[in-house]
């Protein structure tokens, strides 16, 4: 079955075809290093992961090139280090170490090449120096700028009136520019701040260049997908794609636009700005990474999510019932391990892992009901082979099910509690701990003589 991906350029599903099969580039807008990622910064990380992996089934591991770059030069960078008393680079080293850690703990694989902007200045201030010659960018004191009216295809991809796009840009309209919708390519940097000696004197690129030079250094001028989150699609990636088609004479830049939606928390979405931001950090001290990774892929990317505590409550009980089986088929050796029909199809139409996932539970059903050698071989290795493209179910199961031994101790305890709770007729309490077990799928039945025994919900 080929492959579907929705495409933002059209707006609509596509058949993926690569420019070439052996080669498969995708570029990946990446984490800017000021401060530690959160949760709506994972769901890229984990959505292009699962595509990435898919990628690689699809088309082999050596034949998928994936791109994911690190800014590590921008002006929130620069605020947070004088806000924080520490040099720039002790930021940005610092920042994307902890980066790394967290993206390696929701399983995700580490992109072929992971960019830096600032080892890229070079091809940064050659791609500008080429617009400025074919007319698609001008020096205006101390700035270089991009001519918005200089690229008639411009506000096409965002689908943004002019007006709209104005006031989207929240540019304050700098005398020096042209026209308002103007952005900057390069701007002067003083002697305490990070900068290059360039043509238009020592300063430093703006953040849209940055992604249009790297994609052409590590992808060359046209490559087949480019993701990133919804909130991407206008400024950056319209200004991406105007720097990059006119700095290559026309020549078409990413062919397929894949744009996941936001994370949201209490009700809004998850941002720096709302103040309802999680850390992965902070999700990780709660659960391991793979509970994290497979409560985001509940959804559709192109669906808001949700998170909340019943989510990843859900997700773990699914992760647990996944690897009871498999230690149960532990002595049985797999002699191949072949991708399941079912799951690869809801992924081959446009990344459907909410189907994946009930696709997934059907074969966990039938292993459960296996009686026959054989049957239970073929359905462990179809689990194993679909986990490997959606990217859990790869530890050991002993190890796995050694931690859901520690919430056997946890659920142990919240009982002491709730009896307690009971013993002190503070009623309301008890219910709260036996709703909250509840919602993990901890499901209580109070014996005669004051005992309680607890099952999962199947
Ligand atoms: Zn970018």
């Amino acid at each position: 079955m080929p492959l579907a991906l929705h495409n933002t350029a059209t707006r609509r599903k596509e058949i993926f075809e690569p420019i070439d099969p052996t080669n498969v580039r995708m570029y990946v807008c990446g984490s800017t290093v000021y401060a530690p990622p959160h949760m709506g910064n994972a769901r890229p990380l984990i959505v292009f992961d699962v595509l990435f992996r898919l990628l690689r089934h699809r088309y082999g591991e050596r034949h998928v090139r994936y791109v994911r770059n690190i800014t590590d030069i921008d002006d929130k960078i620069n605020a947070a280090a004088k806000a924080n008393g520490e040099s720039i680079r002790d930021l940005t080293e610092r920042t994307a170490r902890a980066f790394h850690e967290d993206v390696a703990a929701l399983n995700c694989l580490t992109p072929t090449v992971e960019p830096r902007a600032t080892e890229h200045i070079g091809p940064i201030i050659k791609m500008i120096e080429t617009l400025i010659a074919s007319h698609h960018a001008y020096f205006a004191e101390g700035h270089v700028l991009f001519s918005v009216v200089s690229d008639p295809d411009y506000g096409k991809f965002s689908g943004r009136s002019r007006d709209e796009m104005i006031a989207g840009a929240r540019v304050d309209v700098a005398p020096y520019k042209r026209d308002p919708g103007d952005f900057v390519l390069w701007k002067p940097s003083p002697p305490d701040l990070p900068g290059w000696d360039s043509p238009w004197g020592r300063g430093r690129p703006g953040w849209h260049i940055e992604c249009s030079a790297m994609s052409e250094v590590h992808l060359g001028d046209t490559f087949d997908i480019h993701g990133g989150g919804l909130d991407l699609i206008f400024p950056h990636h319209e200004n991406e794609i105007a720097q990059s088609t006119c700095a290559h004479g026309g020549k078409p830049f990413a062919r397929y636009w894949v744009h996941n939606a936001f994370v949201e928390f209490g009700g809004e979405k998850m941002a720096k700005s709302v103040g309802n931001v999680r850390t992965i950090r902070e999700v990780l001290t709660e659960v391991p990474g793979e509970v994290a990774r497979y409560a985001m892929l509940m959804s559709h990317y192109r669906d808001p999510f949700d998170w909340t505590e019943e989510r990843t409550a859900q997700a773990r009980h699914a992760l647990d019932r996944f690897y009871r089986a498999l230690r149960d088929v532990e002595d049985f050796t797999a002699p191949e391990n072949v991708f399941p029909v079912t799951v690869m199809q809801a992924l081959e139409d446009d990344l459907n892992t909410p189907l994946a996932l009930t696709a997934l539970h059907a074969i966990l059903g039938a292993l459960n009901q296996a009686i026959d050698r054989h049957e239970k071989l073929r359905l462990k290795g179809q689990l194993l082979a679909a986990g490997t493209v959606l990217g859990f179910l790869q530890q050991d199961p002993e190890t796995w099910l050694k931690g859901a031994g520690d919430e056997a101790a946890e659920i142990e305890t919240l009982i002491q509690q709730r009896l307690a709770a009971r013993k002190d007729k503070n009623f309301t309490e008890a219910d709260r701990i036996r709703t909250e077990l509840a919602i993990r799928g901890i499901l209580l039945e109070d014996k005669p003589g004051g005992k309680t025994e607890w099952r999962r919900a199947v």
